[in-house]
């Protein structure tokens, strides 16, 4: 696929924030991979529920509650069918992925792992991938396993088969790296994890607002992503869960919402997904997610799968012809989403963000939240850039053009005066 399949002038009408400037110039914003932009509909999203239905959910007999407690259930049916899940029910509302990772590291591993259990990870997840896990580790005596990779930053399958095994008893695995870019063979993985006895978590931060993802196609047992980074707004979560895992779980957090009947010593819990969701959650910011899921279901995932892919092409050939630069990650763009993490020789990307920025364009500098990736690629940061549906190969030239700003101010030889 060489052609752009989406009319991403038509898009970028929608998004309010793409008509400033950054210092000066237009702004190019390449940090999707930190938090995507929200188009009008899902900002108009939030302040009709603030100002036309503002009521907490599930308690009152009013009709401002119903009509809140209506579209907060509505929006779970949403993310059910944006994912294939088979029913609102395997589906719970969180803050983020940190929080829905968390959640099953606490109600699932808690009570499942003991020692010599083991979990089986990669060297390139994000924190809220690993640290969890670490904690979980030290509290069960279970042990963390960690899959290396290629030189090109993909996973090593003989370390995938080597290290999921008799003890293995769960798989916790990013569908797509948010440095490296890497695409994982997630279903794969889940066939040899479930021959194993293993569960398989999925950390779908990065996919699901980029791919077609289908949780049965999958056939992944718990799955983790943001609603802020699919145009949707911050503070908004989701865990998809088998529901006879949910319904083995115990409850995570404690509070209102998540029980049944309270005593002054003892409580029984609501039903599932219920019993996870205790305290007031984010209602605008799920009513508000209902619009982003709608205005990528208009799209197509397809499409947007295709939009990434072109400019993460474009990307990798115009950065491949500027001396010095070093990509990392897949060679072929074919096996990665729309996320090209580089370093550009004897400059700190921190630098190479800062001239960047002054041109207008955000990238994200630094450890991307993966210090141990950045140890096993033996860098201390990378510069990244990150796309999504409304950016444009004129953009692509725009970092392009900074990038060699970078170089000439800080290879300029330093001349002194006598
Ligand atoms: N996993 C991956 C792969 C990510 O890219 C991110 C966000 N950078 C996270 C997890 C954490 O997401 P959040 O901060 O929304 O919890």
């Amino acid at each position: 696929m060489n052609a752009d399949t989406l009319d991403v002038e038509r898009i970028r009408a929608d998004f309010p924030i793409l008509r400033r400037e950054g210092h000066g110039r237009p702004l190019v914003y390449l940090d999707n991979a930190a938090t995507s932009q929200k188009p009008e509909v899902v900002i108009d999203a939030l302040v009709e529920y603030y100002t036309t239905y503002n009521a907490n959910i599930h308690r009152g007999i009013h009709a401002l509650a119903e009509e809140a407690t209506a579209r907060y259930e509505e929006t779970r049916q949403k993310v059910a069918d944006f994912i294939g899940a088979p029913g609102p029910e395997c589906i719970v509302f969180t803050r983020n992925t940190t929080e829905s990772i968390n959640l099953v590291a606490n109600a699932w591993g808690r009570k499942n792992l003991g020692p010599g259990d083991e979990i089986v990870l990669s060297v390139m997840e994000h924190h809220s991938n690993l640290v969890p896990w670490q904690f979980i580790a030290r509290a069960t005596g279970a042990r963390l396993r960690h899959v290396d990779i290629d030189g090109e930053g993909r996973l090593l399958w003989d370390d995938v088969e080597r290290l999921i095994g008799e003890r293995t008893k769960l798989v916790a695995i990013t569908q797509m790296s948010n440095v490296l870019g890497t695409i994982n063979p997630v279903r794969q993985i889940a066939d040899l994890a479930h021959q194993r006895g293993a569960l398989v978590l999925v950390d779908a931060a990065q996919s699901v607002p980029h791919l077609p993802v289908d949780v049965q196609d999958l056939d992944c047992d718990f799955l983790a992503f943001s609603a802020h980074k699919m145009l949707g707004p911050t503070g908004v979560g989701v865990l998809y869960a088998r529901r006879e895992l949910l319904e083995a779980m115990d409850p995570f957090l404690g509070g209102g919402e998540m029980i049944r009947r309270v005593r002054l010593e003892e409580a029984t819990w609501n039903d599932v997904p219920w019993k996870f969701e205790a305290g007031t959650p984010n209602i605008a910011g799920v009513c508000a997610f209902s619009a982003a899921l709608g205005y990528l279901q208009e799209l197509g995932m397809e499409q947007v799968r295709a939009h990434d892919l072109y400019l993460a092409r474009e990307a990798l050939r115009r950065l491949s012809q500027i001396s010095g630069v070093t990509v990392y990650g897949p060679k072929d763009p074919e096996a990665r989403g729309g996320v090209v993490a580089f370093n550009v020789e004897d400059i700190h990307p921190h630098d190479v963000g800062t001239v960047l920025d002054g041109h207008g364009v955000a990238i994200r500098a630094g450890h991307h939240c993966c210090q141990p990736l950045m140890g096993r690629l033996d860098v201390v940061a990378t510069a990244r850039a990150s796309f999504y549906v409304y950016n444009t190969v004129e953009e692509l030239d725009a970092l392009v053009e900074g990038i060699e700003a970078a170089k000439r101010l800080f290879r300029a030889p330093v001349h002194t005066r006598t």
